[in-house]
Parts: structure tokens; C-alpha cells; sequence
């Protein structure tokens, strides 16, 4: 889609957005609360179904529009965190699901009347070894899966519906491949025995959990694909969450550039503005050079993306420079504000622990950098 195809939408955020302040987002923060009024404004506009086909209810965009959604909501001062998984973790389900299933769960997440967004990957002994995670899913009989474990960081949990949960259906020793045994599951958060979540109180309000699953059982007709080949189909949908993620790192970065050059402008000492020395200048231009040259790193693989070519490269290279940016852009903006930069009433302290998350999840610097070193480069894998 083109820039102009592009601005009725971001428009249409923008407005959005405007309904929900910096003092919306304060108050929810002060009391890690979910931002429930806002993720309702979101589904209700259709924003959240922007990637379900339209045979489904959803609107068919392209990830270049649901990119540039996410964008606009950190542009604006909001928060897309709380529900940018009902985007993308649906396509799990869209690309390996069974036609029976699509019907099953697509039209109720379109609506927003099912809720997917609670994604459980992250184990706490196994983090970004995933191949390792414990969690087992053994079959019992024909129609049943039986599910003990553990998963950390499950991020709004205790706002979604379904969960989408990779756990290991063949001992590792056993499987195939490497990169084989572990299966995806969609679990009915709302009906299944035996899970227990409890939230993790971060630096920021996130409302992510940890989350237990004591025998629970999880119906063979949840089951996502073949048995044995969730790592694949999981990695897939992995590539929308970092393009994703990158926008709205962009929307970040845009805001506190904007925010600095405002300030820069109206502060006078020593009579003149604090943005006519190039000591001020100078970070905030750097900054929103560095923000423009990831923006265009997460064009590039939102178009590989929507084309159906590989993007991992692309997709793991726009994350790392978008969040990079961001967190650059927050240091400035609190830089250039000096001590107001602090105050909560500028909202700056908040993004600024907001954005600092994307260096580290939804993958941390060092693996994107070893899956660079590796696929691109050709060098020897280090791990
Ligand atoms: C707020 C929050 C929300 C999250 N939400 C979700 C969610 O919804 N679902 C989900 O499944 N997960 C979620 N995560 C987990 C997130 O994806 C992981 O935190 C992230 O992938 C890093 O894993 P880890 O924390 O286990 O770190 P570890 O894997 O323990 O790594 C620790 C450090 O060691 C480095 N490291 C590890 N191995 C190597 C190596 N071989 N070479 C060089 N360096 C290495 C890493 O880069 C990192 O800096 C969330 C995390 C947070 C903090």
C-alpha cells in the first residue's frame, strides 16, 4: 500500500488515539491496570483485525497497514503492548490451521468477541533456547492432550480468551530433527482445568504472568497443524511480531523526537531556546536520522513479508535498528528535558520504560545479532 493509500488510516488512528491522553495512560501505570477501554476502542474500529482475511470479518490489510497502525498508536503517546498479539498471533492459525478451525475461532477474533492474545513460548529454564522448553503435551487416547509445565512472561493472560501454547510432544532424543517434537496448541483459556496464572509486577505496565498447567486437558481438535512441526509454523508468525514490534518502536522514536524538538524550541536560558546550541541540536537530529534509516528497514520487510518471501533477515534486522532507535530517541528526549524529563506529568519517564523492553523481548540483541552472523554472513553458528 502507498503512503497515500496509507494516511486515511493513520488518520483514523490518530483520531482514535486522541480520545486516550497522557493522563489515561499515568493513572493505568501508577496502578498497572489494563488499558481496557482503550484495547476496546481498538477492536471495535477493527484496527486489532487488520491481518484476518475478510472471509473471516477481518479487514484483509496488508502488514505494511497493520505496521503502520501500530505506528501511529506509539506516535501518539498510547500503547500498543496490551493487545498487539491479537494482531499477529493469530496467523499461526491462519496459515496451518485446518479449514474447520479457521470457521471455529477467525470470525469470533475478528469481531473481538475471542480474544488471542496470550502467546506462551518463554519458559523460565529454557528463554531464548526454546528447542529446550519442558513442557510436555502427551497424548492420551484419541481425543485428549494432557499439558504439564510451566511458561514465564506470558504476556496478557489474564486478558485473553485463547491462548496459543508450544509444548513438546515427542522427547527431544526422540524427535527427527532438531527443530522437531514440539507442537502448537490453542487453548481455551476460559473452559481448561488445571491453569493457573499469576501476574509479574515489571518496570513497566505490561500485565504480563507466569502460568501453570497442572494435567490440564487440551482437546486433539486443538491441535494446530501436524503433530511434531509447532517450531516451524511458530517461527513463521514470529517474523509479523518483530515487524510489528519494530512500528511501533518507529512510533516511539517519532514521539520523543517530537517531543524533544517542542521542548528544545520553547525552553529560553541564557536568552536564547536550549535547541539554538548544537550541544542540544545535535542528539535530537541524530536521533530522528536513526529512527528514519530503521523505518526503512521496516518497509523493506513488511514488503518481503506481504510478498510471501522470506523475511527473516529482514524482519529480526528492522526490530534491532527500530528498537535501537527507539531507545537512543528516549535517551535524548529525557536528555534534552533535563530534570522535567523525570516528572511523570511529561509522560517521557513512561515511554522511556516502555520502549527499553524491545531490546530484550520479543528477542535480545545478541540473538538477532547471531542470526545475522550465521544466515547472512555465513559465519559458524556460535551456540
Ligand atoms: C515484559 C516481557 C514480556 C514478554 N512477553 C512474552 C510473551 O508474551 N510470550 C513469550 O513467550 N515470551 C515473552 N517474553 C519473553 C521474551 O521473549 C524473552 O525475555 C526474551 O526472548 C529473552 O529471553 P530470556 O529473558 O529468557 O533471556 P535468556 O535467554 O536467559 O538470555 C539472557 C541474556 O543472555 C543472552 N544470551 C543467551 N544466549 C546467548 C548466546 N548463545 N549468545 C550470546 N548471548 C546469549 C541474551 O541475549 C540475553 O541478553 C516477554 C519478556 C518480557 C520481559
Amino acid at each position: 500500500m502507498s503512503d497515500t493509500d496509507l494516511a486515511p488510516i493513520r488518520e483514523a488512528v490518530r483520531a482514535l488515539c486522541a480520545g486516550f491522553p497522557g493522563e489515561y495512560w499515568r493513572k493505568l501505570d501508577r496502578e498497572r491496570a489494563y488499558p481496557g477501554e482503550f484495547v476496546k476502542a481498538l477492536t471495535e474500529a477493527g484496527f486489532l483485525a487488520a491481518l484476518i482475511p475478510e472471509e473471516y470479518g477481518g479487514s484483509g490489510l496488508t502488514m505494511t497497514a497493520a505496521a503502520a497502525i501500530m505506528e501511529e498508536i506509539h506516535a501518539a503517546g498510547c500503547n500498543g503492548a496490551a493487545c498487539h498479539a491479537q494482531m499477529y498471533t493469530m496467523g499461526t492459525l491462519l496459515r496451518h490451521g485446518s479449514a474447520e478451525q479457521k470457521q471455529r475461532w477467525l470470525p469470533g477474533i475478528a469481531k473481538g468477541e475471542l480474544r488471542l492474545q496470550a502467546f506462551g513460548v518463554t519458559e523460565p529454564t529454557s528463554g531464548t533456547d526454546t528447542l529446550s522448553l519442558r513442557t510436555t503435551a502427551v497424548r492420551d487416547g484419541n481425543s485428549t492432550y494432557v499439558v504439564s509445565g510451566q511458561k514465564l512472561w506470558t504476556s496478557r493472560a489474564e486478558h485473553s480468551d485463547l491462548m496459543l501454547l508450544l509444548a513438546r510432544t515427542t522427547p527431544r532424543e526422540q524427535a527427527k530433527k532438531r527443530t522437531e517434537g514440539l507442537s502448537v496448541f490453542v487453548v481455551d483459556m476460559r473452559t481448561v482445568k488445571g491453569l493457573t496464572i499469576r501476574p509479574i509486577r515489571t518496570m513497566m505496565n505490561h500485565a504480563t504472568t507466569e502460568v501453570f498447567f497442572d494435567n490440564m486437558q487440551v482437546p486433539a481438535e486443538n491441535l494446530i497443524g501436524e503433530e511434531g512441526q509447532g517450531f516451524r509454523y511458530i517461527l513463521a508468525g514470529m517474523n509479523a511480531e518483530r515487524i510489528l514490534i519494530a512500528s511501533e518502536c518507529i512510533g516511539d522514536a517519532k514521539w520523543f523526537v517530537e517531543k524533544a524538538s517542542a521542548y528544545a524550541k520553547e525552553r529560553v536560558l541564557f536568552g536564547r531556546p536550549i535547541g539554538q546550541n548544537q550541544g542540544v541540536q545535535f542528539p535530537i537530529a541524530r536521533a530522528y536520522m536513526q529512527m528514519r534509516g530503521a523505518e526503512l528497514m521496516v518497509r523493506e520487510a513488511a514488503a518481503l513479508y506481504e510478498s510471501g518471501k522470506d523475511c527473516g533477515a529482514e524482519a529480526n534486522m528492522a526490530k534491532q535498528l527500530a528498537a535501537e532507535a527507539s531507545w537512543a530517541a528516549a535517551d535524548m528526549c529525557l536528555q534534552t528535558h533535563g530534570g522535567f524529563g523525570f516528572a511523570e506529568e511529561f509522560d517521557i519517564e513512561r515511554k522511556f520504560r516502555e520502549t527499553r523492553l524491545y531490546t530484550v523481548a520479543p528477542i535480545s540483541t545478541n540473538l538477532v545479532l547471531s542470526y545475522i552472523a550465521e544466515h547472512v554472513l555465513g559465519l559458524p553458528r556460535s551456540y
